[in-house]
């Protein structure tokens, strides 16, 4: 082998191993083969692909040489998780699964060395999860919480709020005129508004409140242990701190300005569920557009659970 590049364990293996070598784009095992041998990398690079469900085939990882592929499968005899194509030549030591086995009971200090290889690969397969996951919750152009992410979380705290009895309350908000601002300053505009406006919603939340984008410029704010009377609070420091903010197209809108439009909605009293604690936030948001915008409105007084 005599590569530098190589860990001083591969000569171990070079007796008990065969030698070979893998034209570039063929197939090294596919998912769910048997798990008969492990691959040591010599030269070039593997591929380790997925076929995800709509039929793309994506690269999850590159292995460089130096790579030891299949060794977990020949510890617990698996099928193959995932499918390894040679993305250049390579050149590879391919060790029965069985003597892999037996050497490394021969000689325990490879296994240190290839438990250093697992925990950097969990390591970086950890942060590839993280990011992955904050991208799937966050919505791109504000940096909220995307509807996804709010629509699960709100299950949740309701679920938590019917064993603990604490409130949960919803607010809706709604750009006012947004459509005249996006005709008369531009699209591009309009997305400087709506940043603008999601950091001042964001701004007047507490820790802990989920606050998200809902819709094109719609936001909401979705309080765990707020009374109505908190989240009105919170919705009117919202709508305040959008009435006295500068914004570029702010005087060419009907009100002079760019204002906000907030529906209230508490559980339990206003609701029993997510679909009617949302539909009672919405209606009053409606209350809020039709009595002249700019302005929050919480569920009417005495009004029954829907
Ligand atoms: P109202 O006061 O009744 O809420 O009037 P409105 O014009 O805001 O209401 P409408 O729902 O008719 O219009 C919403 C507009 O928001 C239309 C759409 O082009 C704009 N919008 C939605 N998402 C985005 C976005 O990501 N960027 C920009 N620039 N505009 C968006
Ligand atoms: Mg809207
Ligand atoms: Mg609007």
């Amino acid at each position: 082998m005599g590569d530098e590049r190589l860990p001083e364990y591969f000569s171990e293996f070079a007796s008990i191993g065969v030698e070979s070598t893998l034209a570039a784009g063929v197939v090294l095992w596919k998912e769910g083969d048997p798990s008969d041998q492990v691959v040591l990398l010599l030269q070039g690079n593997l591929e380790v692909t997925h076929a995800t469900e709509s039929g793309d085939v994506i690269v999850l990882r590159i292995l460089e040489p130096g790579a030891v592929v299949g060794e977990l499968a020949s510890l617990d005899g698996r099928a193959r998780s995932a499918t390894v194509r040679a993305r250049t030549e390579c050149r590879l030591l391919r060790v029965p699964a069985a003597e892999f086995r037996a050497t490394f009971r021969r000689r325990p200090e490879i296994l240190e060395s290839l438990f250093c290889l697992q925990v950097e690969r969990v390591r970086s397969l950890t942060e590839r999860v993280t990011r992955v996951h904050d991208r799937a919750i966050v919505d791109s152009l504000t940096r909220l919480y995307n509807f996804g992410f709010f629509k699960e979380r709100l299950r949740l705290e309701l679920e938590r709020a019917d064993h603990t009895g604490d409130h949960v309350s919803l607010v809706i908000f709604d750009i006012d005129h947004f459509k005249h601002y996006n005709d008369v300053n531009g699209h591009e505009e309009g997305n400087v508004a709506l940043v603008k406006v999601a950091s001042l919603v964001k701004g007047a939340g507490r820790r802990g409140d989920i606050i998200a984008r809902y819709g094109g410029e719609e936001f909401v704010g979705l309080l765990y242990g707020a009374s109505s009377e908190d989240a009105v609070h919170f919705a009117e420091a919202v709508r305040k701190k959008v009435e006295a903010a500068e914004f570029a197209g702010g005087k060419t809108q009907p009100l002079g300005r760019v204002s906000v439009s907030g529906g209230v909605a508490s559980f339990p009293e206003d609701a029993s569920g997510e679909k009617e604690l949302i539909e009672a936030a919405d209606r009053n948001l409606y209350r809020a557009k039709s009595g002249g915008r700019n302005r929050i409105v919480p569920a009417p007084e005495g009004q029954a659970p829907a």
